[in-house]
């Protein structure tokens, strides 16, 4: 199984977003920036007035590693780690893994699009948890 991120009531939303398929980042109902990860205060302004907004679920590949070794029964080797920066804010950066084609084939600049994956042994208030991945090569 996969190991799950700690609930929080800042960042619950987010990882329960993808119930309806979009992926929705934190904007400051202030300053309108987005912020990620979810917060109680906005780094920018200190507002604490913001709400999940949905975006494209659009990224670039800003970095990447391909990891070979098996630390949790769970991942097998090899596969890619990334961080991909949002399309509405490229300021804005998610560490996820891409999924759809070959780790060697993932590069700096790759286009791709969210996907989620639900994890069905685990039920949590408001939601089912689901943890965000990047399915690379859909818009090739
Ligand atoms: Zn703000």
């Amino acid at each position: 199984m996969r190991p799950l991120p700690e609930l929080l009531p800042w960042s619950e939303w987010f990882w329960t977003s993808g119930a309806d398929g979009r992926l929705r980042i934190q904007r400051c109902n202030d300053c309108d920036a987005y912020v990620h990860p979810p917060a109680p205060i906005c780094p920018k302004c200190h507002s604490t007035s913001s709400a999940p907004t949905p975006v494209s679920g659009r990224a670039t590949v800003a970095g990447f590693t391909v990891n070979s070794h098996q630390w949790l029964p769970s991942f097998e080797p090899p596969y890619s780690i990334a961080v991909v920066a949002l399309e509405e804010d490229p300021h804005v950066r998610l560490t996820t893994n891409i999924v759809g084609c070959e780790p060697t084939d993932v590069h700096v600049g790759m286009e791709v699009a969210v996907r989620f994956e639900q994890q069905d042994d685990v039920w949590l208030p408001g939601g089912r948890t689901l943890a965000p991945r990047a399915e690379a090569c859909a818009d090739r």
